[in-house]
């Protein structure tokens, strides 16, 4: 079978965690033997996120002096790539994985006339007070908005329209490999005589859902740190949805920018080739790949997948 496996941010850090270099490792340590069993028995590409890495970048190149100007987003989204790509291949080999894990830089096309351009709403980065936001924002050229009690960059972002560097992937999988690739929801760029980076992030699960309908993938897998799809999310009503349809999902309301894209991604994919997407915790990866745990999500409802809404103390909402 050919899976697309979208790894949260909680594979390499908890909320709130300082990105420490050692807590990356050690955490992709406990993931590791599962998805190294997976992939060594499917053919595997993983699709990670990177907002606190891409953060750290971020602050550091808006602190260095000796920059006239910090890098751009699509710099340091290529940066992150490649770190979290070792690591991640590393972890794997170590946890056994047979074969060779790759990792593809890869580059993601998006429409120049993509609404969301007009309309940065993702944050990215650290919490500024308004001040310092402010003057981050005059001398950087960033839009700000506030989130919570403070202040951070936002940016926009557009939908995948394209992956440069699909039929690549598709002959390393073909080939045996297992391929890391579309991390952070790949680099952003526009075609337009030449492909050029747009300062937007793309959201990782949306690129997970492209990938997994260009490279014929037997069904989505989005990984994250709550144990499915919560109906009544933070309210004492709350239940997972254990199995249900896109037609279903589509009437609740998610948040957008956690719980939204992931939903959206796995209902298009779900949509558009009838197989299956499913939305679980990394603690229970091979569980929710057999469809056994976690929100399942196909055209239709059937016996093996019944319309059923399981409660229990995992479905709470966690408290932060
Ligand atoms: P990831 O790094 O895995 O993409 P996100 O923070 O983007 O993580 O999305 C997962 C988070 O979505 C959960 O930790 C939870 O706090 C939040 N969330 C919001 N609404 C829901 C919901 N209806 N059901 C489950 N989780 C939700
Ligand atoms: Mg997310």
């Amino acid at each position: 079978m050919r899976f697309v496996i979208a790894l949260g941010g909680n594979a390499l850090l908890h909320r709130h965690e300082a990105p420490e270099a050692a807590t990356q490792v050690a955490r992709l340590s406990l993931a590791a033997p599962a998805l190294a069993r997976i992939a060594a028995a499917h053919q595997v590409v993983f699709v990670h996120g990177n907002g606190p890495q891409v953060g750290l970048l971020a602050r550091e190149s808006a602190e260095d002096e000796t920059l006239t100007s910090p890098y751009p987003l699509s710099a340091l989204g290529a940066e992150t790539q490649g770190l979290i790509g070792s690591l991640l291949i590393q972890a794997l080999h170590n946890a056994g994985h047979p074969g060779q894990a790759v990792t593809v830089i890869t580059h993601t096309v998006v429409d120049a006339d993509d609404a969301a351009m007009g309309t940065p709403t993702k944050f990215i980065g650290a919490v500024y007070d308004c001040r310092h936001a402010r003057r981050l924002a005059d001398d950087n050229g960033w839009d700000i908005a506030a989130d919570g009690e403070g202040w951070r960059r936002v940016v926009p972002s557009p939908l995948p329209r394209r992956i440069v560097e699909l039929s690549a992937a598709a002959t390393l999988l073909a080939a045996g490999s297992t391929v890391v690739m579309g991390g952070g929801g790949g680099i952003p760029v526009i075609d337009s005589d030449g492909y050029r980076p747009v300062e937007a992030v793309i959201d990782k699960d949306h690129t997970a859902a492209l990938l997994a309908r260009l490279l014929h993938a037997d069904a989505l897998v989005i990984l994250t740190d709550v144990p499915g799809v919560i109906a009544d999310y933070g309210t004492p009503a709350a239940t997972v949805i254990a199995a249900t349809t896109p037609a279903l999902l589509r009437t609740l309301p998610f948040a957008a920018g956690s719980m939204g894209p992931k939903v959206d991604a796995a209902c298009g994919f779900v949509e558009a080739t009838g197989k299956r997407a499913a939305i679980g915790s990394l603690d229970h990866v091979q569980d929710v790949l057999d469809g056994t745990v976690g929100t399942q999500i196909t055209a239709s409802l059937s016996p093996r997948h019944p319309a059923v809404f399981r409660a229990g103390p995992s479905s709470a909402p966690p408290t932060r």
